[in-house]
């Protein structure tokens, strides 16, 4: 009897062992399933985020494009402005593969325009700049940049491999403006402008050679408006430029090395 009791507790015991093993591998497997499950769900969830995200970084990223290109562009006569130019040249200046590029710098500026302003009025003053940027339009090729530089005053940058031709191109927006009638609805005015040119080629991986550039540029234009207005002026280097000198002294780099191209008044 003793023994067939201590088979049966053996047997009860083995029983009740099975039993737990079996709940406790179930609660696992349980366990397991819902982790798994959920894991799936959560990498679900994270994906859905993540498309969202990223659709809302593109749109981000347009909308970036856009107030970038509004920033850069004058209201009055939809031409770049002076912050789409100094991104450009401070881009295209720093990058090895423009080096040798030749440009033609054109600065431009209307002649006597306050007088149009006191005359006939500031609004008319407007329609002006911008029929005159639309001229400028018309007379630049694709490649060239085109910027209101301030006020009455225009910044052509012409891209070329012949520097001999800038009073070509002076002389084709002379001409324009010489046929076109502005305002033509209300007063059908005449309008000049004098220009100061400089061919440049960029030779340095900096922004010298285009501060001395717009410093020649400059000087030109400043004659032009001084000997008469309604012309063009430029300056074209007459020797090797060394960069050295033109660290040093600019100013009187311009006065040595430089022939002074006056053309015979328009
Ligand atoms: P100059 O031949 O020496 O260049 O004479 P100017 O009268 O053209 O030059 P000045 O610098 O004396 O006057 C420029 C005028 O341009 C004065 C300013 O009121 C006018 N101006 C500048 N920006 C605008 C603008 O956006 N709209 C209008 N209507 N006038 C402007
Ligand atoms: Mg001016
Ligand atoms: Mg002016």
């Amino acid at each position: 009897i003793n023994q067939l009791r201590e088979k049966q507790e053996y047997d009860k015991t083995i029983r009740l062992l099975m039993i737990v093993l079996v709940v406790g591998f179930a609660i696992i497997i349980l366990l397991f399933f819902r982790s798994w499950r959920f894991r799936g769900k959560a990498n679900q969830l994270l994906s859905s985020n993540n498309k969202h995200i990223q659709e809302q970084h593109h749109e981000l990223n347009k909308l970036n494009l856009v107030l970038k290109n509004q920033s850069e562009i004058d209201s009055l006569t939809q031409l770049n402005n002076r912050r789409y130019l100094s991104s450009f040249v401070n881009d295209y200046c720093h990058d090895t593969k423009n080096l040798g590029q030749h440009w033609i710098l054109i600065l431009i500026d209307i002649d006597f325009f306050k007088n149009v302003n006191d005359q006939y009025g500031h609004p008319t003053g407007d329609i002006i700049l911008k029929e005159f940027a639309d001229n400028l339009n018309k007379v630049k090729a694709e490649d060239d940049i085109l910027v209101r530089w301030g006020g009455e005053e225009f910044l052509w940058l012409v891209k070329c491999d012949e520097i001999n031709k800038a009073q070509t191109y002076c002389k084709l927006l002379h001409d324009r403006l010489n046929n076109f009638e502005f305002d033509k609805k209300n007063n059908g005015l005449k309008i000049t402008c004098s220009m100061g040119f400089y061919p440049f080629q960029l030779t340095h991986i900096n922004l010298i050679d285009w501060e001395f550039a717009l410093k020649v540029a400059d000087t030109a234009l400043y004659q032009a408006k001084n000997s008469g207005r309604d012309k063009w002026i430029g300056y074209q280097p007459s020797i090797p430029l060394n960069i050295k000198d033109l660290e040093i002294n600019i100013n009187t780099l311009i006065a040595v090395s430089y022939t002074h191209l006056t053309l015979p008044t328009i």
